[in-house]
């Protein structure tokens, strides 16, 4: 059985731009619920380690500049299938490929300043929420 937690990201272009309330209204609005939130600016080796998986790809560089730029707002969500649930809610990884509707579609800017992240799999939405919350992010 899917999982019901998933870890989102609003990303710093977003965070930045104050669309952080309009995308957690957007997202609770579809039965998302908030379980874990913090505001933070990472620094490079943190969002280098966050992103580890990607090192060695030629935005790799690219991303952890940016995601280390500002302030971001790592989230735990729950819902039914989260994962999938809150892939199909964000939409493609490039705005320009976005389905209308999905919060990349409203408030990305390009495919690296894309507004938000999201875990792939249960397994790494485990992964990726004790790397900001700890054991808080499972009970
Ligand atoms: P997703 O965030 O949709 O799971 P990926 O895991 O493939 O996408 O990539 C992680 C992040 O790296 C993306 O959200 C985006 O910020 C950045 N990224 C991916 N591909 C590119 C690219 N071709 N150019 C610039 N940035 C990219
Ligand atoms: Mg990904």
């Amino acid at each position: 059985m899917a999982g019901n937690r998933t870890l989102a990201i609003i990303k710093p272009d977003a965070f930045g731009s104050g669309k952080a309330g309009k995308i957690i209204a957007h997202l609770e609005a579809q039965g998302f619920a908030v379980i874990c939130a913090r505001v933070i600016h990472m620094t490079k080796a943190e969002a280098g380690a966050f992103y580890e998986v990607h090192k060695g790809r030629p935005f790799y560089a690219e991303l952890v500049e940016f995601m280390s730029s500002g302030p971001c707002m790592p989230l735990v969500l729950q819902k039914a299938d989260a994962v999938a649930a809150y892939r199909a809610a964000i939409g493609a990884t490039d705005p320009a490929e976005a389905a209308d509707g999905t919060v990349r579609k409203l408030y990305a800017e390009s495919k690296g300043r894309n507004a938000v992240h999201g875990s792939d799999s249960d397994e790494n939405a485990r992964i990726e929420g004790m790397f900001f919350f700890g054991a808080a992010a499972l009970v």
